[in-house]
């Protein structure tokens, strides 16, 4: 590998949190288009059935011949897997809602935590170059994210700032720890992220507060505003850096970028 401060190849990263709606696709997208932004090569798996990441990437459905549950669980070469997306430098793995019954053919599979950690560092996939790889996870702590955790060097963790945001964190930390004792014992957390901040909002601040309060330096400096254009650029097949670059989502989305290089540059040094 070129880069000698990742010498092994991608930084892997899951986005992980079992309640739905947080922020784990939005994220994805647009910290990965943002690192793509950067010139860096980043690789988006799609691990949530709902294919919400592929489809907000503007892959339809009807494209998607080759997606996360074979990489996960058939033989198919990665080249017919991995898509190109309207983003320069950003790739695909696509998924359909056919991952929704992997979960249990996982189970019967004696590798059943490892095919993701296994697929991702196959042979060929040197080739691709990637910086960074985004895994969005499924809103469940089902053996799906758990592949997600074996695989991946960190888990990054949006928070949306509401009431109740803190709760089901202490279950999330455990699942980590979990698979820390098990099988991948470096996983670290990348950071918690506040996301649909407002910053007008009492309980938005008082969310933002208990999380420094509770998990200091865990959480990311960087906030991401609620914003709509960030919710509409995926109906237009379009990160918001794209879809509005001047949105304040987009901003938010290239500060989360640069911190995580930054906070990437110097754990490496
Ligand atoms: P998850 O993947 O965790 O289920 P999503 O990323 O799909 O969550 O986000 C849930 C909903 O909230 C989506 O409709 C998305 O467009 C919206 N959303 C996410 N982040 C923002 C934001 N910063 N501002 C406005 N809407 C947002
Ligand atoms: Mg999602």
């Amino acid at each position: 590998m070129s880069d000698p401060l990742r010498p092994n190849g991608p930084k892997i990263i899951a986005v992980a949190n079992q309640k739905g709606g947080v922020g784990k696709t939005t994220t994805t997208i647009n910290l990965g288009a943002a690192l793509s932004e950067r010139g860096l090569k980043v690789l988006v798996v799609d691990l949530d059935p709902q294919g919400n990441s592929s489809t907000g990437l503007g892959i339809e459905p009807d494209d998607r011949e080759h997606t996360t549950y074979e990489l996960l669980l058939d033989d198919v070469p990665l080249e017919e897997i991995i898509l190109d997306t309207l983003t320069p430098g950003l790739k695909l793995v696509p998924a359909t809602i056919d991952l929704s019954s992997a979960d249990i053919e996982l189970h019967a599979n004696e590798k059943r935590s490892f095919l993701l950690h296994d697929a991702l560092r196959q042979v060929g996939m040197d080739r691709y170059g990637f910086d960074y790889v985004l895994i969005d996870c499924p809103p469940s702590l089902n053996l799906l994210t758990v592949n997600a955790m074996v695989a991946a060097h960190s888990v990054l963790v949006p928070l949306q700032s509401e009431f109740f945001a803190l709760e089901g964190l202490s279950q999330l930390m455990l699942t980590v720890r979990e698979v820390r004792q098990s099988a991948n014992p470096d996983l670290r957390i990348e950071g918690v992220l506040l996301t649909m901040h407002d910053s007008r909002n009492n309980l938005s601040r008082q969310v933002e507060d208990d999380a420094r309060d509770n998990l200091g330096d865990l959480v990311f400096a960087t906030v991401i505003p609620r914003n709509v254009r960030v919710s509409e650029a995926p109906s237009y097949a379009q990160s918001v850096l794209s879809y509005d670059t001047q949105s304040k989502g987009a901003a938010a989305y290239r500060a989360l970028a640069d911190e995580l290089l930054r906070k990437n540059t110097k754990a490496a040094a």
